[in-house]
Parts: C-alpha cells; sequence; structure tokens
C-alpha cells in the first residue's frame, strides 16, 4: 500500500487498512530506537517545525526525537517565546515560517481545526498534535500499537475509555480508530463528562464503573481536562476519585491480562491510584515508548509523498537555471 496523504489530521477521515498500515510501519521503526546509535538518514535535508501554542511534555518531545532520529532538522516555537504575545495573528505566523520552506509542520492548538486550517494553506505536510477537544491521532495511534503489541489484535476486545470523555481529544481519536478496527468501546464517566454524540459514534454508555471494569480487555484512563471545563460539572475531585478512580479494589474484579493505559499526564490519586498506575496492569510507559516509534513513522510516510510546490518566483526561477 502506498500512503498518499499530504497531512495527518485525524483519525476520522483514515480507512481501517490505513490505520493498520500506519501501525505497520511504526512497528518496523521500533528497533532503532533499541539501538546504540539511533539515527537513521531517512529526513536528511528536511525541515521539521513544532508549532506547540499549548503545554506539551511527551508529544513535543516524542515528535522531535523522532525527527531528530531520522535526521531531520528540527525547530519549535511555543506560544511565550513567539510574536503571538507582540499581537501576530497564528495564521501570519505560519506563512513566515511557510516562507522559510519547511517541510513538516507539527502543531498543537486550543482551537479545533485550527491545523485543518493551515493545512490548505501549505504545501508543507501538517500533523495535528492535539487541537482543542477534537482530535489528537497521533496518540491514538500510538494507543492501538500498544494494545495489538499486548494483544495481537485489535478486533473483537472490549476497551473501555473511563473519565472525561467530553474534554478528550485521546478520547475521540481513539473511538474513531478503534471502532474502525473492529474493537468494541465502551464510554463510561459521570452524565456531565459524557457527549451527548457518543452513540452516533458507536460507542456504548454506562455510568458504572464497576459494570464496566470486568467486561473491558482494555481501561483507557482520562485525565480530567480543568483547562476547557466551564464550573460546576463536577462535585469535588475526592467525589470523583471515589465514584470513578480506579484503585486496587475496584482491579479485583477486572480480568487478569486486562491493561490499564493513560495518556499523560496523570493525576496521581483522582483518575488513577498510584498503585494501579504503576502496578502489574500498566502499560502507560510503553505508550511513551511506541509515542517515538509512531511518530517516526508518520514523518516517514509524509515525508515520502510528492508535494505540490507552489509556483516559483521569478527570482526563483533565474536561480534555479
Ligand atoms: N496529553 C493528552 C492531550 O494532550 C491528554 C491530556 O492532556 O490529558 O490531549
Amino acid at each position: 500500500m502506498h500512503f498518499k496523504r499530504k497531512d495527518l489530521l485525524g483519525i476520522q477521515e483514515l480507512r481501517a487498512e490505513e490505520i493498520e498500515f500506519i501501525l505497520d510501519t511504526s512497528a518496523s521503526f521500533k528497533e532503532i530506537n533499541h539501538r546504540s546509535i539511533k539515527k537513521v538518514p531517512t529526513l536528511r535535508g528536511k525541515t521539521v517545525i513544532h508549532v506547540f501554542y499549548e503545554p506539551s511534555t511527551r508529544t513535543r518531545m516524542s515528535f522531535d526525537i523522532a525527527a531528530k532520529r531520522l535526521s531531520a532538522d528540527t525547530y519549535s516555537i511555543t506560544t511565550s517565546a513567539s510574536s503571538m504575545v507582540k499581537g501576530e495573528t497564528f495564521l501570519d505566523t505560519i506563512k513566515n515560517l511557510e516562507a522559510m520552506k519547511p517541510d513538516v509542520f507539527v502543531i498543537r492548538h486550543s482551537a479545533s481545526g485550527a491545523p485543518h486550517r493551515i493545512a490548505s494553506r501549505t504545501s508543507a505536510a501538517v500533523i495535528n498534535a492535539g487541537d482543542g477537544m477534537h482530535e489528537h491521532p497521533s496518540q491514538a495511534l500510538l494507543d492501538m500499537l500498544t494494545i495489538r503489541d499486548h494483544k495481537g489484535h485489535l478486533d473483537g476486545l472490549t476497551v473501555a475509555i473511563l473519565g472525561d470523555i467530553a474534554h478528550s481529544r485521546v478520547a475521540r481519536s481513539n473511538i474513531w480508530g478503534l471502532t474502525k478496527m473492529g474493537a468494541r468501546v465502551i464510554g463510561c464517566g459521570p452524565p456531565t463528562l459524557i457527549p451527548a454524540e457518543l452513540e452516533t459514534m458507536g460507542v456504548s454508555v454506562s455510568h458504572r464503573v464497576d459494570e464496566v471494569i470486568p467486561k473491558a480487555d482494555v481501561l483507557m484512563v482520562l485525565r480530567l481536562q480543568h483547562e476547557r471545563m466551564s464550573q460546576g460539572l463536577l462535585p469535588s475531585l475526592r467525589e470523583y476519585a471515589k465514584w470513578f478512580g480506579l484503585n486496587d479494589r475496584r482491579m479485583r474484579k477486572a480480568k487478569k491480562d486486562v491493561l490499564i493505559m493513560h495518556p499523560g499526564p496523570i493525576n496521581r490519586g483522582v483518575e488513577l491510584s498510584p498503585e494501579v498506575a504503576d502496578g502489574p496492569y500498566s502499560v502507560i510507559l510503553d505508550q511513551v515508548t511506541n509515542g517515538v516509534a509512531v511518530r517516526m513513522a508518520i514523518l516517514y510516510l509524509l515525508g515520502q509523498v510528492e508535494r505540490q510546490e507552489p509556483a516559483m518566483s521569478v527570482t526563483e526561477a533565474r536561480l534555479s537555471v
């Protein structure tokens, strides 16, 4: 199969065979991350710009490590260190960066759809590294790779997504991906954190975590995303931990080979107790390790696509003769 997309903006638009292809390509990149010299020349001479207008630890580091292991040159701007603080618009910033001829933009933004708007205005590949509450495609791909590594397949599995689904781009991307790959998804959380559209996305809904736990092959736990919450959605963190937090007592009802996943950052003692986060079922750090291989695969696949260069200016045309 040839991957023909210019950009990776979301999982919603990918076909199951494309997801499978990215996962297979990621699996083949894993080995490089275990070598003593972790570098291959695949993207030598390519320029990757990370544009992160929201905080990030794992995603930004992981994309940067992935690009550098493929020998790309990488640069990074964040809100506080960019001209946005001087009043420049996001689009103007991108147009100026575009004029420096990058090959890839990796974009995180608090507005849903921001990377999509940029993708249609640049010949560079655009990778969505998280847009508002909308999608986080590389996270869902690394989650699916981690499940596939441990279970051997995705189809037929029951994956329960627990917690703040309403504000979670991780949940949305995983729901699109997992259902396309034949898994059954259950969404579980307090009614205020379960969006109405969930059932139309092929997800069954429950508000009782103790009933969901024994059915799940995978428990994907989410952080309460206070930064996107309006007031009054939860009585208190203590109440939330009591009714929805995963702890040792609740885990007694789980399948013996269940996987506990979390995209990070974890709020220890709220959605996950420390014993569960660090316990035998947890594959949370495997997710992080797989993140590098998945992002190498994404950068590699988008790097192979022939780009339509914008028409040359007269000066450029003269210089090229
Ligand atoms: N790191 C993930 C994201 O950026 C999940 C989270 O922040 O809770 O969406």
